[in-house]
């Protein structure tokens, strides 16, 4: 059975204290929640990582970075390494977020890099990905979202793919209020899974999580993930609300 999964991205939101105030909240609301073969992620900036771990602990709430520079170290003013990331006990890494493609230039063949270094330090990826506006009026959302795939994961062997957790997220749908139809998400996610089938095989694509990403509210969120191919969803502004981050979780 696949891994469910629930992550709040938090972006450039929630200083130190309301890091720890969320994460408390949610804590408490999760206490008695099953959460069978579900995970809840968040994941705060940068700078509260370390105090919101430290609020996370013993509970069932993962906190994760939203970023990270491909290299080892060196002349990089400003960015944070996998090591970095390692050493203070994080084990999950978003990758690929339409903000990073858009405002700070990433691209395929970077994120190919920030995988490789996500896994040489046995860590997860959580990659983001998905097609423009413009893509999908001009029908080529199919083979967009293929070719990001291919040229930031498929040179990756079979094995690597169990520390690989996929986010759809049209970016036309991201903070925009309006979401994918549940019927739009399956497509793109059974479509997701039968390339990765062809490119490896049926027992890595029945493996990997895909989440969609892109305005998913309490009030949707049941119905999105109804859908066999959906497994869970990276939420945005949602996230930063234990009340509806909480309703999106009961709707997995
Ligand atoms: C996101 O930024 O990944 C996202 C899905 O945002 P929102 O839920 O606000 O659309």
């Amino acid at each position: 059975m696949r891994t469910k999964i629930v992550a709040g991205n938090w972006k450039m939101n929630n200083d130190k204290n309301e890091s720890k105030a969320l994460i408390k909240h949610l804590k408490k609301a999760l206490k008695n929640e099953p959460l069978e073969n579900t995970r809840v992620i968040v994941a705060p900036t940068f700078v509260n990582l370390s105090s919101s771990i430290k609020t996370a602990k013993d509970s069932k709430v993962e906190v994760v970075a939203q970023n990270m520079h491909q290299a080892k170290n060196g002349a990089y003013t400003g960015e944070i390494s996998a090591q970095m990331l390692k050493a203070i006990g994080i084990k999950t890494v978003i990758l690929g977020h339409s903000e990073r493609r858009t405002y700070f230039n990433e691209t395929d063949a970077s994120l190919a890099e920030k995988v490789d270094a996500v896994l040489e330090n046995n860590l997860e990826t959580i990659f983001c990905f998905g097609e423009l506006l413009e893509d999908r009026k001009s029908d080529t959302h199919f083979a967009v979202v293929e070719s990001q795939l291919k040229n930031a994961l498929f040179h990756l062997e079979a094995d690597a793919w169990k520390s690989v957790v996929l986010a759809y997220e049209p970016v036309w749908a991201i903070g925009t209020g309006e979401t994918a139809s549940a019927e739009q998400a399956q497509e793109m996610h059974a479509y997701i899974r039968s390339i990765i089938e062809k490119q490896y095989n049926k027992e890595v694509a029945d493996a990997v999580s895909i989440l969609y990403g892109g305005s998913v509210k309490p009030a949707n969120a049941k119905e999105i993930f109804s859908k066999p191919d959906v497994d869970g969803g990276l939420i945005g502004g949602a996230a930063l609300n234990v009340a509806d981050f909480t309703g999106i979780i009961n709707a997995i």
